[in-house]
């Protein structure tokens, strides 16, 4: 090699050294995924009723005010109660609105024989007269960990080959604590919006389903996508706008036939008594009895969109979620509806839930047949991006 020549190539070799460094220092940064806070309210403790409560290990009872901490201690058993001072751990009386209950070691929280991860939340709730009424408990823990506790309370997580549905269940129930956070609601943690139950039911395979899928979440044109979840669709799966669930249209919520399920020996009865009925034409002044109980628009599936109420004094449209509430049925596919000789009517359908999004057991189904969670997620989420949780995506 020449000397001009190996002069060439220092020069060249430096200017793409700066091009290189220039493209390194443009190029925008990895996004970290997030694995930010969540809190779930477990349950509401009346005036003078005490819940089992042991702690194994270092806590502290904090007040959320000031920060200030209230007592330190190793260990406890005892009873949490809300008495005339407000919230009382054993002989211990916080006298404070709300305090924090946090324990050094995870899992170490042990509440009416359930074991927690994170902090416990206390908040006592006053009556019209300022006396204490009722604690509010609520547990503060990280995203990643609600996750594993709600699809093992929400699924079967033992069975074996429904790995899939796990993963694709992890990533639901990720999606739709952020959607409720976002929408600055309170995660209940029952069926209402999901089931959580702590640590003690968590199994490997749901550990494996949530750690393969940490950081996961569903989009729709970049928004966290309303990603509803329901046991079994019974046939089909519901359109979220036509069902009142979504404000908006989602392309990804508009229903889709699921073969999986809705066969006949998935079917159920039930009868729902006379009193309930007229119980629901008086809460909305319609008379005494209810006279008819009409569908005003179903889907495809047979699933009532809106009923009517008939009575004596007019009539009262109703979502068909209301009407599945009221009279406690497992869900609006309806197949045959007979009015029997007392007043009751006796109802033949299919499903369990509200029908919209993600079907848990048309889900298991297909996991068992050795679809991966994508493909199962494109099923009940047509066109839903998975992507992951980034501050930027958190924060919107
Ligand atoms: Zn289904």
């Amino acid at each position: 090699m020449s000397k001009k020549l190996g002069v060439g190539f220092v020069a060249l070799f430096s200017v793409l050294a700066i091009l290189l460094a220039q493209v390194l220092t443009v190029a925008p940064p990895v996004p970290d995924v997030v694995n930010p806070f969540v809190t779930v309210k477990l349950k509401s403790l009346s005036r003078n009723d005490a819940l089992p409560l042991e702690i194994s290990g270092r806590w502290q009872l904090i007040d959320s005010k000031t920060n200030e901490v209230l007592i330190e201690r190793d260990n406890f058993q005892g009873d949490l109660v809300c008495d005339i001072t407000g919230p009382k751990l054993g002989a211990y009386a916080a006298n404070r609105d709300k305090v924090y209950l946090h324990c050094d070691s995870k899992d170490a929280l042990r509440l009416n024989y359930f074991s927690y991860p994170g902090e416990l939340i206390i908040e006592a709730e006053r009556n019209r007269l300022n006396q204490y009424q009722q604690l509010n408990l609520y547990l503060r823990l990280k995203l990643e960990d609600y996750v594993l506790g709600v699809i093992c309370g929400e699924l079967p997580s033992q069975t074996p080959s429904i790995g899939a549905a796990l993963e694709a269940q992890s990533i639901a129930a990720r999606t739709y604590a952020i959607f409720k956070i976002q929408q600055g609601k309170q995660l209940r943690g029952d069926s209402r919006d999901q089931v959580y139950k702590g640590s003690d039911h968590n199994t490997h395979q749901a550990r494996d389903a949530v750690h393969a899928t940490r950081g996961l979440v569903l989009s729709e044109d970049g928004l966290i996508l309303p990603s509803f979840f329901h046991r079994s669709c019974g046939g089909g799966t519901a359109n979220s706008f036509e069902a009142e669930f979504s404000k908006n249209k989602l392309n990804a919520l508009v229903g889709s036939i699921d073969p999986q399920c809705g066969d006949v020996y998935q079917r159920w009865q039930r009868t729902v008594p006379v009193d309930k009925l007229d119980r629901l034409s008086t809460e909305f002044k319609l008379g005494d009895t209810l006279q008819a109980l009409n569908t005003v628009s179903k889907d495809k599936f047979q699933r009532r969109l809106v009923m009517r109420l008939q009575g004596e004094n007019g009539h009262q449209d109703l979502t068909g979620e209301f009407v599945r509430a009221r009279l406690g049925l497992p869900s609006m596919i309806w197949h045959g509806l007979i009015l029997n000789r007392d007043g009751s009517i006796t109802i033949t359908g299919s499903g369990h839930g509200h029908g919209i999004g993600f079907c848990q057991e048309g889900a298991m189904r297909q996991a068992k047949q050795g679809l991966d969670y994508a493909t199962i997620l494109q099923h009940y989420y047509p066109g839903a991006e998975v992507e992951s949780l980034t501050a930027n995506l958190f924060n919107q």
